[in-house]
């Protein structure tokens, strides 16, 4: 950050509706930035991706990574494009190669329902959802990620990685958190989710969760295994506060936390570490509807909103924190407005939104400032 709190953002719109999600989450951020005042951004932009691997066989140009190393935080669309693979048929995700590079073992989804959203589920208490998924980011069974081995066309193995270096900090994350949503109202619990009773990795990791939990006594530490808590998010997800998870659990309950809010669009999300940070939607690149303008854009700006929580708190920056309030204030005022974006069935697309959520912060500007 520059002294006139001036942030250096890297801005990697990637592939499909990245780019389509990306336009109006800056264009929201600077409005943002402009009606509370006393903080700016620089924004600087980089090709990665799918596309750019095709087109000059890199997928994270050394640039594009230097800046996003150089940068105050990285705002990341989508990447990947399902008919461009590696040579061994696998995925171009640098999305994932940024997670392991900056050790951003914090996988932070939040699962807040916006206003007058159709149901999901038949309970009235699920239109009021707001909890968190944290799914470590760096190990678990996405340490085997270009590592598994087949055996003679007969047999496939991938190893599974949980070391104590990376669940203290995660543990310590997840209990500061519930730490913050307790001194504004939330519940104060942390639920460790796995998969204890059968894997000596979970074991190990419901262990060091429990050494982690002494140290925040006023915090609830629960335990709860995969499988219930999937049954749980659909039967009382409102119960819920704050969830620990590995990996590839994370990854899986976290699409499930999004289809409680209606739908990928609208499921932000942020990979935070010790230094760096990575702000991308939940989504991909959504290949089906790229090139609409149908794509929902209101996870690539919440996760902007968690971009200004992030800095604001690192830098102690009120400005920010005040701008990220002003940013959901101004979603949840669209939507109860009645927005319907075509991934629940109605017919707003991408400029449709982004020009409801901008005209929202005008009202919304007033109340936050
Ligand atoms: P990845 O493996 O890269 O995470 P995916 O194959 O799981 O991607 P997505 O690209 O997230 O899939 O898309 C899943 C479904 O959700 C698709 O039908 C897609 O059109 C829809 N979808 C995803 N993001 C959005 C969005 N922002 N707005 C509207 N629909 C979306």
């Amino acid at each position: 950050m520059s002294s006139n709190n001036t942030f250096q953002i890297a801005v990697l719109p990637g592939d499909g509706i990245g780019h389509e999600v990306m336009a109006p989450c800056l264009e929201i951020l600077e409005e943002a930035a402009r009606r509370v005042g006393g903080l700016s951004f620089r924004f600087k932009s980089h090709q990665a991706g799918a596309i750019n691997y095709r087109d000059h066989g890199v997928a994270l140009p050394k640039s594009a990574l230097d800046c996003a190393r150089k940068a105050d935080a990285i705002l990341l669309g989508a990447m990947g494009w399902p008919a461009i693979r590696y040579p061994d048929g696998t995925e171009i995700a640098p999305q994932l190669d940024l997670r392991f590079e900056f050790g951003l073992f914090a996988g932070v989804r939040p699962v807040r329902t916006l206003p007058s959203m159709p149901a999901i589920l038949a309970d009235k208490r699920a239109a009021h959802l707001d909890f968190i998924v944290i799914r470590e980011s760096t190990e678990g069974l996405f340490a085997s990620r270009g590592k598994g081995v087949v055996t003679d066309n007969r047999e496939a193995r991938d190893t599974m990685v949980i070391t104590r270096d990376v669940c203290e900090p995660l543990f310590d994350f997840a209990f500061r958190l519930a730490r913050q949503r307790k001194a504004r109202g939330g519940k104060g619990i942390v639920a460790c989710v796995d998969k204890a009773n059968v894997f000596a990795s979970f074991a190990f990791f419901r262990k060091v969760f429990d050494e982690r939990a002494k140290a925040f006594p006023d915090i609830r530490a629960d335990h709860a295994y995969v499988d219930a808590t999937a049954l749980d998010m659909v039967r009382r997800p409102w119960a819920l506060d704050v969830l620990v998870t590995e990996n590839m659990f994370g990854d899986i309950l976290s699409d499930l936390g999004a289809g409680l809010m209606g739908g990928m669009g609208f499921a932000p999300s942020a990979d935070i570490g010790a230094e760096h940070a990575v702000f991308q939607p939940c989504h991909g690149t959504a290949p089906d509807i790229a090139g609409h303008g149908k794509a929902n854009p209101t996870a690539m700006i919440l996760s902007g909103a968690m971009m200004l929580d992030w800095l604001g708190e690192k830098h102690g920056l009120p400005e920010a924190l005040r701008a990220a309030d002003l940013v959901r204030a101004a979603v949840d005022h669209a939507f109860e407005g009645g927005l319907k974006p075509f991934e629940i069935g109605g017919s707003d697309g991408t400029a449709e939104i982004t020009r409801h959520i901008l005209a929202a912060m005008d009202r919304k500007a007033l109340e936050v400032a």
